[in-house]
């Protein structure tokens, strides 16, 4: 697993000296582009984002933070896996590039994309991991994909179109990959790499040697861990993404993960074999259960962050032994941020602060100050803009985010965004989230859950109430407030063009439960295995 071993010692040495010797610079000028990517990683479980609980100690994620810059207000435009990544390709909303939900959306491949673009502009471009967007990829030369959602054990791949089995940790794996891609490509061009971790979604598998990592813990809760949601309407109580209800046997390690062998699963055993004798013994309920299952949470959940900041030290150690860490932009983030017991959720989907927020750190050397942060409104519908930016490639007029590069050079562009819009689609399965959109500002957030059986309006004040558990539409001190609100999102509704009514497979194929069900199709159709 240890790249660094298998290599051969003398490689550095002969390369750069080939290099002198030709009288040539190192690398190219333009700047090579590593995109760090994880699938709901969320702020807290990263220690540069500095979170209350102290969940966990990430050095090399703050190692990034510390050479480059935090961004503490990057946010999702619809929090949720697949949609995530269709806007990053796109830079465009999903009610423009097609890809709504999780459920039964399928990306167009022939859409411009940014590593298209890229590629065309003469990057090398790959892209390692987790994929997730059904169709396949397009624009890359080297494409390494898990199928779908990906096993966290012993995962089948597809290597360019070919399916390929492969033994051991999936983000290990994926890292390997990475790695070797890197040493191999073709050193004529600058490149473009998106690593991008299956790790820490559910069903958070940690890797073997971590398990136990956390020493048994007694986790400090989050305050809304039991949260009554007092005075909220319908969309917030009649949820099914709970601690307390919706985990199942195997998110709480009470049955063993899909594809683990034999030999691994004796180790599995070894851990929490035990510790699974002595809960069915003590068989808790109520609160105490949900105690017992957001400790468990905690170790896998936060057992997979350790492994995806082992692994990102690895790479990062590569590119400075291969004298990369200098002329490449290096990109942390995620798809969106996720619950960690906050409101008594796991999770993401809502417009809230934990799941609308996405961590984003960018080291950029001689560009970005090292240990800055921003606190500005960014977004991963800026990401395709910041990418071509960086490159010196035109952004095509349709793309609807906008380049970073000037926060990231300390500029602070006097017309930089003061609010972001936001829509959530997918309905019923597999988390009763319904459908909502709403304007986010640096202290509110005006939103309106509108289907299929609801009509509510909540205004959010992150100032009075940082963990958002109150609605203050009805508040008479905020008359003002909420009409300028809703002046700016009727605004933001046109500017980015999502003014029509989205089609209806856009929730779901699933009927709504107060509708009467397809004609021909019992039940609907929905992938069962949709997360
Ligand atoms: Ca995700």
């Amino acid at each position: 697993m240890n790249e660094r071993r298998m290599r051969p010692a003398g490689l550095v040495v002969l390369t750069l000296a080939a290099l002198v010797a030709d009288g040539r610079s190192a690398e190219p000028v333009r700047p090579n582009i590593l995109f760090l990517f994880s699938d709901d990683l969320t702020c807290q479980a990263i220690s540069a984002y500095g979170d209350e609980r102290k969940l966990l100690n990430t050095p090399n994620m703050d190692r990034i933070a510390r050479e480059g810059m935090r961004f503490d207000r990057c946010l999702v435009t619809n929090s949720i896996c697949g949609p995530s990544r269709a806007t990053i390709l796109t830079g465009k909303y999903s009610h423009l590039n097609g890809f709504y939900n999780n459920t039964n959306s399928r990306f167009d491949g022939a859409q411009t994309t940014f590593p298209s673009l890229l590629r065309d502009a003469g990057y090398s471009t790959a892209i390692v991991g987790k994929w997730h967007l059904i169709s396949e990829p397009v624009g890359f030369d080297y494409w390494h994909i898990l199928p779908g959602q990906g096993r966290y054990y012993n995962p089948p791949m597809i290597d360019n179109g070919k399916k390929v089995e492969h033994h051991g940790y999936t983000t290990d794996i994926i890292t390997d990959l990475s790695i070797e891609w890197l040493r191999n490509r073709d050193k004529s061009k600058p490149f473009l790499l998106m690593s991008q971790h299956k790790a820490p979604h559910r069903e958070w598998s940690p890797a073997l040697r971590d398990l136990g990592w956390d020493e048994d813990r007694d986790y400090p809760e989050p305050p809304t861990l039991f949260d009554t949601f007092e005075g909220r309407g319908k969309a917030i109580h009649d949820h099914d993404m709970g601690i307390a209800g919706t985990f199942t046997d195997l998110d709480v390690k009470l049955v063993a993960p899909p594809g683990i062998d034999a030999e691994q699963l004796a180790e599995w055993n070894a851990y929490y074999g035990p510790r699974n004798g002595a809960f069915r013994k003590a068989a808790p309920t109520g609160k105490d259960l949900v105690r017992w299952r957001y400790r468990r949470y905690m170790h896998d959940y936060l057992g997979c962050v350790k492994a995806v900041d082992d692994n990102i030290g690895r790479i990062l150690e590569f590119l400075d032994e291969e004298g990369l860490a200098e002329n490449t932009i290096v990109v942390c983030s995620s798809d969106q941020g996720f619950y960690l017991g906050e409101h008594g959720w796991f999770d993401k989907r809502w417009i809230f602060e934990e799941s609308l927020r996405t961590p984003l750190l960018v080291r950029w050397p001689g560009k970005v100050r090292p240990g800055t942060a921003s606190a500005s409104i960014v977004s991963l519908i800026d990401f395709a803009e910041t990418f071509l930016d960086v490159a010196g490639v035109a952004a095509p007029e349709s793309m609807q985010g906008r380049s970073i590069v000037p926060l990231l050079c300390g500029e602070a562009p006097s017309d930089w965004r003061t609010s972001l819009y936001y829509h959530y689609y997918e309905f019923p399965v597999p988390h009763r989230v319904r459908p909502h959109y709403g304007v986010i500002t640096d202290r509110y957030k005006l939103v309106h859950y509108y289907k299929p059986d609801v009509d509510d309006w909540e205004l959010l004040d992150r100032e009075k109430d940082p963990l958002e558990t109150r609605n203050f539409i009805d508040d008479p001190a905020y008359a003002d407030v909420v009409k300028q609100l809703r002046a700016e999102l009727d605004r933001l509704r046109v500017e980015v063009g999502d003014t029509a009514e989205p089609p209806r497979s856009a929730y779901g194929n699933q009927p709504f439960a107060n509708e009467p069900r397809p004609q021909g199709r019992p039940g609907g159709k929905t992938k069962a295995a949709a997360k």
